[in-house]
């Protein structure tokens, strides 16, 4: 297995160094061959000027001479070629000795081109259009170089090599700079899933990144982690307070029984009557987790028919007044005008809701209270408003309302409840595309907002 720095970093070498060797290599030989080509004409043209100045030699003393042409011989020595001059019968008038060549420290290294192979050239010498002797130019190497061409040659090589090789080092560098911004980020999230998945959800990915789609993912794995963690607490949060919602009717139950067995208590009706209720209030419980349940479920599906909102919570509202009464609160419900408030809607789902929240408006609003339920609608929204006047919600419960068997700690000790009306709206709420928002201030009262799209 390799890092996935390591695997880039070799990626990106590995490119580049096939690149490097293919552009010096390509460089090499064109830069060669242009001055081998640029050699060469040099060099012809010095066979033509050799040529030519002993024809012109030849003519005017009109016959050979054993001097003809001779003052080339010291040129022909320093330029590293050795001349022989002949006649039309191919007698040497005079010629040079090729060894004294071959020991020149710096010919050696033309020999590694064309190994050193002493190869002739013959050229003709005329004069009024006849051929009237020879000169024949030797030398060891196929294009003869000087001491200072040699030089210029090797260091553009030198130059191109040294090129490639910094170009290289740079290329290395750079290679592990970019690809630690690639490893980096992906690394942290790699260890962010591994410790998530030993389930421990208290950790945060903090190493940025500029590429969209790293800190994509940087950004989704933080979100995933905070939602286990709130699902988590969530979860331990649940099984404490379904154990507990059981444990106490079963404990009053449980007390109540063991002390009539004993004899402590008498059997009377009324006492039996208020274990009765525990058994209800505790069925009730069962059965509302067992709705959740549903509501919880993915496969839930809501059947939408038209709804006029203004008739339906009307409606609603009608089957309050009795229990209103009997606490002596006044319940107002208020229509804007101008609007068909027409709604697409589950109507049983929805007839849940309201009465789940009337119903806590009744529950948390003391005696002589008061309920409002307004109707209105805004620019995109129809908004319904179900205002009470009593015991509020403390600014800790606010945020948990919604969760499923919260109960603030009012009600938990003084009005009876499961904790699970709240959740079961907002799922209903949820399903309908719609929002709810609570505001509320301790002991003065609380106003729940639904609002649903036009
Ligand atoms: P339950 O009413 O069974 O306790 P809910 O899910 O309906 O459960 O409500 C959750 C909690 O929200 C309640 O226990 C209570 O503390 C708070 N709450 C809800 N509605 C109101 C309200 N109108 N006034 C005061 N508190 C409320």
């Amino acid at each position: 297995m390799q890092t996935i720095r390591k695997r880039l970093s070799l990626m990106f070498v590995s490119c580049s160094i096939v690149s490097i060797l293919l552009v010096t290599l390509f460089v090499n030989i064109t830069v060669n061959k242009k001055f081998d080509h640029y050699m060469e004409d040099l060099q012809d043209k010095r066979y033509q000027r050799i040529v030519n100045y002993i024809n012109e030699d030849y003519k005017r003393d009109g016959k050979w001479l054993e001097s003809t042409g001779k003052e080339l011989m010291h040129e022909a020595y320093m330029g590293n070629y050795c001349l022989t001059v002949k006649d039309v019968n191919q007698n040497v008038i005079w010629g040079m000795d090729s060894h004294d060549l071959q020991n020149r420290d710096h010919l050696k290294s033309m020999f590694t081109q064309d190994n050193g192979v002493y190869t002739t050239k013959t050229f003709e010498i005329t004069d009024g259009g006849d051929v009237v002797g020879y000169v024949e130019i030797g030398q060891y190497s196929s294009v003869l170089l000087s001491k200072e061409d040699i030089d210029f040659k090797a260091s553009i090589n030198k130059s191109i090599i040294a090129g490639g090789l910094l170009t290289l080092v740079l290329t290395i560098l750079l290679s592990l700079y970019f690809s630690k911004q690639f490893s980096n980020p992906i690394k942290d999230v790699a260890n962010m899933s591994v410790t998530l998945s030993k389930g421990n959800f208290d950790i945060k990915s903090s190493s940025e990144s500029n590429i969209e789609e790293l800190e994509n993912l940087r950004n989704s794995i933080n979100i995933l982690a905070e939602k286990l963690k709130v699902q988590d607490t969530l979860r331990k949060k649940l099984v404490s307070d379904i154990s507990h919602e059981i444990r106490t009717p079963l404990n009053v139950l449980q007390n109540n029984l063991e002390a009539m067995i004993d004899g402590v208590f008498p059997v009377t009706t009324e006492r039996l009557t208020n274990l009765n209720e525990e058994v209800i209030r505790f069925g009730r419980l069962i059965n509302n987790l067992n709705v959740l349940k549903e509501f919880e479920s993915e496969s839930i599906k809501i059947h939408l028919e038209k709804i006029k909102l203004d008739e339906f919570l009307s409606d609603i509202c009608k089957d309050f007044y009795l229990a209103a009464e009997a606490k002596n609160i006044t319940i107002e419900y208020y229509i804007a005008p101008g609007m068909s408030y027409m709604i697409n809607g589950d109507r049983d789902k929805l007839k849940q809701v309201f009465i789940n929240l009337l119903s806590n408006g009744l529950k948390f609003t003391n005696q002589n209270g008061s309920i409002t339920i307004k109707l209105y609608g805004d620019a995109q929204h129809f908004i319904v408003e179900v205002k009470d006047n009593g015991i509020g919600i403390s600014s800790e419960d606010l945020p948990f309302i919604f969760e499923r068997l919260y109960r603030g700690d009012k009600s938990r000790n003084q009005i009876d409840g499961t904790g699970i009306g709240l959740t079961i709206v907002k799922n209903i709420i949820d399903l309908h595309k719609a929002t709810i928002d609570v505001d509320s201030i301790e002991g003065q009262g609380t106003t729940v907002k639904v609002k649903f799209e036009k």
